[in-house]
């Protein structure tokens, strides 16, 4: 694991308050509110870390004198949100344009049950004279006749209307399955297909929110960078699949698996000690060791890859942070050792 040692992280946190002392009075000057979106926008201004939102941005202040809150949440969409962001922003829109469509038809239903409704009263209306002998038969069936065509006509209404909520039913169904498989992809890493860091990151604050006794399994491939130097980097994913998959299939009681960088993995073990955690960790150690791999193309065979992982237990009043630093060191301490171990050793 690369760490950033004391010189560089100052480095860092003093650049960051650089752009941070440059694009505050900015936005203050457009009166941009100071949410993390528009911060983000300008932070990546000063920055100049996108090229295209600079000169977007420069345009707009040559050309209106300023830039406005929408202009900027404009530059925030188009440049900084994700991709599944602005996907889930699309499919609202469309949502949206469905239910307006449904309400105006739903509008349209009802009116003609108005008309419907007063065509009766009328027809009911004249139909008392019935009684009273005042009425002919031919007009007696003059307006039974007018009461039957209008019901012919409300129930062709209806039947439009449920055949556009039968349609807009299908549509619904078919939006759903898009949000749910675009929050798939959005917690999910493409390669392993293993939950990601984002995942990690939502599940982690979840367990520490309601304070849930668990334990965190990290786990790294040792010298990894050498088995891609030297068998080549499909070869690498190939092993990166492998060891996804034994921490899948070491997986629960509720425990979830993430790839949680390169070539790191977390296991998250809602009410798990830390001893069982740490022979779980012990066992997918072992099956790392023993993991043969074969590329069909070449012909050539792995079987040296080797893991070490940190194991740590959680503690009333850690935050995220604390929790995933002593789980780090451990692991650190175990690639200090010499690798292909779990640390702490067993208690
Ligand atoms: P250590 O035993 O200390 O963990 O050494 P290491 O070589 O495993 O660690 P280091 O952090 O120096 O290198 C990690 C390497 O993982 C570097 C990077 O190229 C590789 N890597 C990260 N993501 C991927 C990926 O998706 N595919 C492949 N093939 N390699 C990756
Ligand atoms: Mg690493
Ligand atoms: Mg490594």
């Amino acid at each position: 694991m690369k760490r950033k040692d004391n010189k560089e992280i100052k480095d860092d946190f003093e650049e960051s308050a650089k752009i941070l002392k440059r694009a505050l009075p900015m936005m203050v000057q457009n009166r941009i509110p100071a949410s993390p979106e528009h911060y983000s926008v300008w932070y990546s201004y000063v920055a100049k870390d996108n090229l295209d939102l600079v000169r977007e941005m420069d345009d707009t202040v040559a050309n209106v004198g300023g830039c406005s809150e929408i202009k900027s949440e404009i530059l925030y969409k188009k440049y900084i949100a994700s991709e599944g962001e602005k996907k889930l922003e699309l499919m609202k829109r469309e949502i949206e344009t469905l239910i307006t469509d449904i309400s105006s038809n739903l509008d349209d239903t009802t009116r003609g049950t108005d008309v419907f409704q007063l065509k009766l009263q009328k027809s009911f209306g004249k139909l008392s004279n019935v009684e009273s002998g005042e009425m002919s038969l031919e007009e007696t069936m003059a307006v039974l006749r007018e009461v039957v065509k209008s019901s012919k006509e409300i129930a062709k209404n209806i039947d439009v209307f449920s055949l556009q909520l039968k349609k807009a039913d299908s549509e619904i169904n078919r939006l759903k399955q898009k949000i749910a498989d675009i929050q798939k992809d959005a917690n999910t890493d493409g390669l392993t297909n293993l939950l990601n860091r984002r995942a990690f990151d939502l599940e982690l604050s979840h367990l520490i929110m309601i304070e849930r006794p668990f334990s965190v399994i990290m786990g790294d491939i040792d010298r990894f960078k050498s088995l891609n130097d030297n068998y080549g980097h499909l070869m690498g994913d190939m092993a990166l699949k492998a060891v996804a998959g034994i921490f899948l299939n070491s997986n629960r009681d509720g425990s979830s698996s993430y790839r949680y960088g390169g070539e790191e993995f977390v296991m998250l073990l809602p009410d798990t000690k830390m001893v069982v955690a740490r022979q779980i960790a012990e066992s997918m150690r072992r099956k790392v060791e023993k993991l043969s791999i074969l590329s069909k193309e070449t012909g050539t065979k792995i079987n040296n890859v080797t893991s070490s992982f940190g194991v740590a237990e959680y503690q009333k009043g850690d935050d995220e942070s604390e929790l995933i630093e002593r789980a780090d060191k451990l692991l650190y301490e175990a690639k200090r050792l010499g690798r292909n171990r779990v640390m702490p050793l067993s208690m």
